[in-house]
């Protein structure tokens, strides 16, 4: 009940009529109504104001504006027409002038909604029946017939009269705008748009304060991270598409929004307007900044929010349809596609920044062979999400390939720093700790093509090329980069059109017992010729023929052509010696390679150990339980294995252990020190090493005497090098054996 104002007799008008626009704690900031009253006599304008002054309409109070004339209120009316009732003497001026006051009110002015109560000092003046309809007067009494409790009720209900036209016009005017709204909205091609149409709106709409959001349920996408996501704010809301509210917000905020989704209804506090919107496929809450309680009708904001589900659903399914072909099943983040079109909107300027990236997942494809595709998903979602908190919000980001993501940005957000900090930390996906590290292309926008596709490929380039250095897994592109990837790409045609039609050779460089100075076997050794008598290092063309994967093809002819090399020795009667050959990482990734090798030697049916194979210590690093794990199934098989150019590597010792080894290779580069002013001493601790896991060693790259006696003396068991043979063809080998038997 709010008002303090009992008239006795008349009570029951105060008694529960304040629900409708406002409840009984309505603030005073709610205003009041105006009542202009006109009369010629100041007397009576003292009485009305102390009769009426005590009484609160519908939570409000009255205000008075008093004129003496029929002229002065026209002219009043006409600059300001906020008035709720105007008590009009009829006779002032002329004996008419309230009437003509009313005529000129409802026709010139055109205000219809004010309430009119006529009042005249002598009966007589009342206008006729049809006068008070046509012109639409509340009241009409004479002034003795005007008691105070007869004028109080007279000016409430006139007040309460004048609240329903406007609170029903403001109803129509908001249905109005509703359905343009509808309109608009089921316009809208996206779901995003869709959402900055309504927020924008809807800010005009409930008069708010500039800023709002919408905050999307994503729970039916069954991939998608559990929660709700906020797809579009304006005003202080502005840069939050797309990310967690619980985590975008503040406390005070998620709290009302959680409530909303908890009772599954609107909240309407003082600050805030929280709007709960449930469609057939959509959830979502719509939050709007208020100064004060919105004033609209429940039933009012029931049917805005049914209008806004459907449109929401339509939407949704519309996106449904183009997150198909747009966005990425695992992440929710763009897909391939998506970022090339960002790329395009990129080269064009419409999205800010100067540098796109690619981040690739270094062994990713072990991962998921290894702990499994839910496993292999999860860690990518933990990707994504550590990219979305960790990297500015300005950072676009994408899944661009099944172990890529790709990024638009600036560059103060993205550098190579930035980027290696992201994977510093490993990452937690369920009961397991990833560590995973990552390799990064990055293009910078001055140095771009005009196409996305044209940005992507230069990502790419950047992106390889970093995978193929050691020292930094960054790289920013470069045009020279692409002289050199045609290069490569040249070569590497060649070299398969050369591999194809058999213009590979093999070589073979004997290897020899230290001690007793025999020869027990050869290394294989391949060899490009360059077609000008020349032939091409196995330097630069082996981590080409890895790169393409060629090097798994290749390697199967190498096993092959050696075995058949060493079975024709055999038949020329060299017997026992071995036949080692290099085995490369790629092979190892090939499915088919451990298979392969065992099928090819026991085709030979060579003695176990005749066959050696050769690993480098970056080949176990780049993989260790991939290659341990071939490796013992190759030993079970009867090859040897030796690990090739040690020392140069970084193979931690528990490694080492872990590997089926029979033979160390102690690398050219620690040999050539001995007796060139170096003191040989790696070589040294790698043979003492050897010697103490029972492995036998040898040294290769022996171009002197004296390093010869060197690490004889060291105990080393076997040696290979210039001083004693050089690679040399098949045919020649046969030579070269013979001459060592005569
Ligand atoms: P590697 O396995 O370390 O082979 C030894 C390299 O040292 C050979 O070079 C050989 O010619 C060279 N060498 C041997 N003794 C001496 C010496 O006393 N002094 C000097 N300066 N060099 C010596 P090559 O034949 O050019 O092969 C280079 C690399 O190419 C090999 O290094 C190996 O990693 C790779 N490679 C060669 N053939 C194959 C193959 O069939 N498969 C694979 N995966 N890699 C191969
Ligand atoms: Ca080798
Ligand atoms: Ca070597």
């Amino acid at each position: 009940m709010s008002s303090n104002f009992i008239i006795d007799d008349d009570a029951f008008l105060f008694a529960g009529q304040t629900e409708g626009l406002n409840d009984d704690n309505a603030p005073e900031c709610l205003g009041s109504w105006r009542i202009l009253i006109v009369d010629d006599e100041p007397e009576v304008h003292k009485v009305t104001e102390l009769a009426l002054n005590d009484l609160n309409v519908l939570g409000r109070k009255l205000d008075f504006v008093s004129v003496y004339s029929r002229e002065e209120a026209i002219e009043f009316l006409k600059s300001d027409s906020d008035i709720a009732v105007i008590l009009l003497d009829v006779v002032m001026e002329t004996d008419d002038a309230g009437l003509k006051a009313v005529i000129q009110i409802r026709d010139e002015l055109e205000l219809h909604d004010v309430r009119i109560i006529l009042r005249t000092g002598q009966p007589g003046y009342a206008p006729e029946e049809q006068v008070v309809t046509q012109y639409d007067i509340n009241d009409y009494r004479t002034k003795t017939e005007l008691t105070r409790n007869k004028l109080l009720t007279s000016v409430f209900s006139a007040v309460r009269s004048y609240s329903q036209i406007v609170e029903i016009k403001q109803s129509r005017d908001f249905l109005d705008k509703l359905t343009g709204l509808n309109n608009r909205l089921l316009s809208q091609g996206s779901v995003r748009k869709l959402a900055a149409t309504l927020v924008n709106e809807s800010v005009n709409l409930f008069k708010s304060n500039d800023s709002g959001l919408l905050a999307i349920s994503r729970s039916d996408e069954s991939n998608a991270p559990q929660g709700y996501w906020i797809e579009y704010g304006c005003g202080e809301y502005d840069a939050m598409a797309d990310t967690k509210y619980e985590k975008s917000l503040p406390v005070q905020q998620v709290s009302i929004i959680t409530e909303a989704l908890n009772k599954r209804g609107h909240v309407l506090t003082d600050n805030y307007t929280v709007l709960y919107i449930k469609g057939q496929s959509s959830e979502a809450v719509l939050l709007l900044n208020t100064e004060q309680p919105i004033e609209i009708s429940v039933s009012l904001l029931n049917t805005f929010t049914a209008n806004v589900a459907s449109s929401l659903d339509n939407s949704l399914l519309l996106r449904k349809v183009s997150d198909i072909a747009y966005v990425d099943k695992v992440t929710c983040l763009p897909n391939r596609a998506k970022y090339i079109q960002l790329l395009d909107e990129f080269t064009r300027g419409n999205i800010k920044g100067n540098i796109a990236a690619l981040i690739d997942l270094d062994h990713f494809s072990d991962i998921n062979d290894g702990l499994g595709l839910e496993i292999g998903n999860s860690l990518l979602n933990s990707v994504a999400e550590r990219l979305k908190y960790q990297l500015d919000d300005s950072v676009l980001i994408a899944r661009v390939g099944a172990d890529i993501f790709g990024l638009i940005g600036d560059d103060s957000n993205i550098t190579p720093e930035i980027l290696e900090s992201l994977f510093e930390k490993p990452f937690n996906v369920e009961q397991h700790i990833i560590p995973v590290k990552a390799t990064f292309g990055i293009c910078r926008k001055d140095k771009i093509e005009r196409t996305g596709l044209g940005i992507l490929k230069q990502e790419n380039i950047a992106l390889n090329r970093a995978k193929r250095d050691i020292k930094s897994r960054c790289q920013f592109y470069n045009p020279e980069m692409e002289d050199e990837t045609s290069w490569r790409l040249s070569m590497i045609r060649r070299l398969s059109n050369d591999f194809k039609q058999n213009k590979l050779q093999l070589w073979y460089q004997p290897q020899f017992s230290a001690q007793h100075g025999q020869i027990i076997g050869m290394e294989a050794l391949l060899r490009w010729p360059d077609g000008n008598g020349g032939y091409i290092s196995p330097v630069a063309f082996i981590p080409l023929a890895e790169y393409s994967g060629l090097i798994v093809d290749i390697g199967d002819w190498v096993l092959q052509q050696a075995c058949t090399q060493l079975r024709e020795l055999n038949e020329l009667g060299f017997s026992d010696l071995r036949m080692a050959i290099n085995v490369s990482m790629p092979q190892f990734r090939s499915s088919t390679f451990v298979d392969t090798a065992i099928n090819t030697l026991k085709q030979f049916d060579y003695k176990p150990g005749m066959v050696e194979l050769e690993i480098t210590e970056s080949v176990v690093m780049d993989d260790p339980q991939l290659v341990i794990d071939g490796l013992r199934r190759l030993k079970e098989s009867g090859f040897n294995i030796a690990i090739d150019d040690f020392g140069t590597g970084f193979s931690s010792l528990s490694y080492l252990r872990k590997l089926p080894l029979d033979q160390i290779k102690v690398d050219r580069e620690f040999i050539k020190d001995i007796g060139e002013g170096g003191d040989g001493i790696i070589a040294e601790s790698i043979i003492h090493l050897g010697q103490k896991l029972g492995l036998t060693t040898i040294a290769e790259g022996v171009e002197t005497e004296y390093q010869l006696n060197y690490i004889r003396e060291l105990g080393c068991d076997e040696v290979q090098g210039y001083l004693k043979a050089k690679p040399m063809p098949a045919d020649e080998l046969k030579e070269y054996l013979k001459t060592l038997d005569n």
